[in-house]
Order: C-alpha cells, then structure tokens, then sequence
C-alpha cells in the first residue's frame, strides 16, 4: 500500500461509476484520488458534481492510486484492469469480470503475480434481504430464481445471461454448496440479436434442483428467490429488501401460538407453520459492497466476492449462454 490510508480512483463514470465516486467521498476509510473516463466532458461532470478531480490520463490517475474501481463497459474490463493491475494497483471489477474466461485468466493470473486484491461487482451478495438468512440453517432442495427488468441500452452489449442472470448464478453458488451436476438452458431473442429471455435448470450433486429465469423484457422489475427446504419455505424479495420465511413446528406449545399462522395434520400430528419476518436494516447495497472492498484493502476484511467467485460464475453463465445458442440453432 503506497498510503496509510488507502488512495482509490474509479474508471468509468456512466450509469454506474458515478455512484462508486459518490460512495467513495462517504467513506471514512478511504481518500478518493480521483477519475477517469474516455468521456471528459461527462467526467467533468461528474468530478463537479462530488467535488472530486478529473484525471486526462488514466495512467497519471493509476500511478497515485493504492486501488481502483473499473466500472468501464463489460468488453473493456479486460484492457482497463490490465492497466491498472500493470501498476500495482487493487482492482474492484464491475460484474461480470470480463466477458470470456480466457481474459478473466489473464487477468487473476497477472494480480496473483502483482500480489493484488481482486474484488467483483455481484452487488446482491451485500443485499441485506439475503443476509436476513445468515440465523437459518439454508439446505434447500429446491430453488426458484426469478430476475426480470424492463428493457434499456444499458446492458445489452452482453447477452442476458451475462448482464442479469450472472448475479442469481453467483446468489445460487453462495447458497449451494455442491458441484454442479447437469444443466439444462433454453432461451429465446425478442427485442435484440441476443438472448433477451433465459431459463436455466441446474442440478448440483446433492440434489438440490435450481431454476432460474432472466428476461431484460419486462414491464415491471422483480428480483425474487423461493427456497424449498425440509420443513421450511423462504422467500426473499432483493427490490423491495423484504425476507419472509415459514416454517414447521413439530411440537406446537403455547409459546409458538403467536407465530402460527396455519396448521395441518400429516401422519395423525398436529403441526403449526410459524411465519418470521426478519427485521431488515435497509441500507445502500452499493455502500456495503464498496465498504468490504476498502476494508480488505487494509486487511481488515477480505472480499466476500473476489476474483475467483467472479470467474466461477462468469464460466456457468457462457456455459448457460452457449447451451442456449446450440438449443436455438
Ligand atoms: P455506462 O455505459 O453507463 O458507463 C460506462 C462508462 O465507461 C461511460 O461513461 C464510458 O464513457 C466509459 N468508458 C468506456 N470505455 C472506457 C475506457 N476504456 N476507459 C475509461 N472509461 C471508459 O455503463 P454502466 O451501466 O455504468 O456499466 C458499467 C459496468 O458496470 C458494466 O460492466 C456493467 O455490466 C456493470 N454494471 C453492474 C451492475 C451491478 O448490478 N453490479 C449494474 C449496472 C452495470
């Protein structure tokens, strides 16, 4: 670290990146250097509007920066880290790490030889509405993934695979812990040349059966998990950070009455199903997210989704991708 206190930058400030500068300025732990972007006049822009500075050239900004975060279009991720890694700096990736494997290899290769942090944007994993599981035993047998979004620009440049349903596939490897045994994907181009629509079932070792549907052509968002487990149903909504779970109480006593909120008999017992909300504290998920990276920088955490969790999901979605593609031709 070339500071006490860790010096960052952010490369890329459209849609996303002008929210790392704005959380950046937030954080206590950490001195916002500055930005860049092949944009000068929305850098500009941006650099006015959070009283921070606007570097002409990337490499000036890298050469005093301990960290940066790349939130630059997914096909130049590649190039941009490249960069900055080249000058010993950590890097924060925008999901997904890159858009093939061989470039993300590259990239956790050259940071391993630099001896830096590689941290990857799959933002839900800070969700608080999933945290709300942490206290639950989560063995599901079957999960239900639903990830919709009215259609933009934005994101189109990779196929919807990559752009949404590379953040459930990471959410699902978080929960899952098993290898994935078979996978089925079908899919279908509605608005682009790409795939619009997907639905991928993935069975892992355990048995434990996932599906997942992602569409960019939708008219509202929803961004839903369903686990099915022994004796208990958890629903978490990631939009509206609401987490419901029921489950069953083999021994109903007076204690439980407040909870129930049905009953059934199975096999001559009574049983009571006890609903619980979980008290969310709703906070910014990209705070939360930002925050892990500038504590991992001084060791005091370590990225809860780093360079290799960014590759393993970025590796499901092309192979989802790919299945598709064949399926449709
Ligand atoms: P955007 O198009 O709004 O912004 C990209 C910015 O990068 C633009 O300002 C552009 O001028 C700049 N840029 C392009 N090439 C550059 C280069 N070589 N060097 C410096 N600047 C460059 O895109 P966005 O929606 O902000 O997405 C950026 C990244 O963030 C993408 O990888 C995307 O997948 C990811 N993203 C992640 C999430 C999430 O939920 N984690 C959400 C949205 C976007």
């Amino acid at each position: 670290m070339r500071n006490e206190k860790p010096v960052v930058g952010v490369i890329g400030v459209g849609h996303l990146g002008q929210h790392h500068v704005k959380h950046y300025k937030l954080l206590n732990d950490v001195n916002l250097a500055g930005l860049y972007d092949i944009d000068s006049k929305k850098a500009n822009i941006v650099a006015n509007t959070y009283k921070s500075t606007s570097f002409n050239n990337l490499s000036d900004l890298l050469t005093i920066c301990d960290a940066v975060s790349v939130v630059t279009p997914t096909e130049t991720h590649k190039h941009v880290a490249e960069q900055a890694i080249n000058k010993g700096c950590h890097v924060f990736i925008e999901k997904p790490i890159t858009k093939t494997l061989e470039e993300a290899d590259h990239l956790l290769k050259l940071a391993e030889k630099e001896n830096v942090l590689v941290q990857v944007g799959h933002i839900e994993r800070f969700n608080p509405a999933l945290s709300a599981l942490k206290p639950y035993k989560i063995t599901p047998k079957f999960v239900e993934i639903q990830r919709l979004a009215p259609y933009t620009v934005r994101g189109t440049d990779v196929p919807v695979v990559l752009d949404l349903m590379i953040h459930d596939i990471d959410i699902l490897l978080s929960i899952v812990k098993s290898p994935i045994k078979n996978i089925r994907a079908s899919g279908v181009s509605i608005l682009t040349d790409s795939v619009d629509i997907a639905h991928a079932r993935i069975k892992f070792e355990n048995g434990t059966v996932a599906s997942i549907v992602s569409s960019r052509i939708s008219q509202n968002k929803v961004r839903k998990i369903k686990l099915f487990q022994k004796n208990l149903y958890a629903t978490i909504d990631l939009l509206l950070m609401l987490t419901e779970i029921y489950h069953v109480i083999d021994k109903p006593d007076d204690s439980s009455e407040a909870l129930k909120t049905a009953s059934f008999t199975y096999n001559g017992d009574k049983k009571l199903i006890a609903y619980e909300k979980p008290s969310i504290d709703e906070k910014d998920v990209l705070q939360l997210e930002l925050k892990n990276f500038v504590l991992s920088l001084t060791g005091k955490e370590t990225p809860i989704v780093d360079g290799i969790a960014g590759r393993t999901a970025l590796a499901i979605a092309i192979k989802i991708h790919d299945m598709i593609i064949q399926d449709i031709h």
